[in-house]
């Protein structure tokens, strides 16, 4: 169940501020509250998808291959060549926020995971 109250969902209807780097029709990328890196920027989609299983199982074929496309274009703004994806699916994986968001992390020599 997709809750419309979720933190993201308010960050998208610009009801709680957040520090914008992109935004289209489709999703917005802005940074991490918390940033594990001197790089990391949460990218979301325009939707209500509480996960990425929820995202590639019932979004558009449009809306993904926008989204996944974009991401790889903001992180290689953002970091070049090298940088990380990652994202959380459920509460056991750590997800804390349920709108599916891709993490892009980098801008340093990251560790193993
Ligand atoms: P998750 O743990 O769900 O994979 O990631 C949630 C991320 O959202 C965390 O890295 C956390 O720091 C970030 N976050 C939580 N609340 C906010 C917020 O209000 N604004 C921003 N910019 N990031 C947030």
């Amino acid at each position: 169940m997709y809750d419309p109250n979720n933190i993201f969902a308010k960050i998208i209807r610009k009801e709680i501020p957040s520090q914008l780097i992109y935004e289209d029709d489709y999703l917005l990328a802005f940074h991490d509250m918390h940033p594990v890196a001197p790089v990391h920027v949460l990218v979301i989609p325009k939707g209500p998808y509480k996960d990425y299983s929820n995202f590639v199982t019932t979004a558009s074929s449009e809306m993904q291959s926008h989204f996944f496309k974009q991401v790889n274009v903001i992180a290689r703004d953002l970091c070049d060549a090298n940088f990380r994806l990652c994202t959380n699916n459920g509460p056991m994986s750590g997800q804390t926020i349920f709108h599916f968001h891709m993490h892009i992390i980098g801008g340093k020599q990251l560790g193993g995971l």
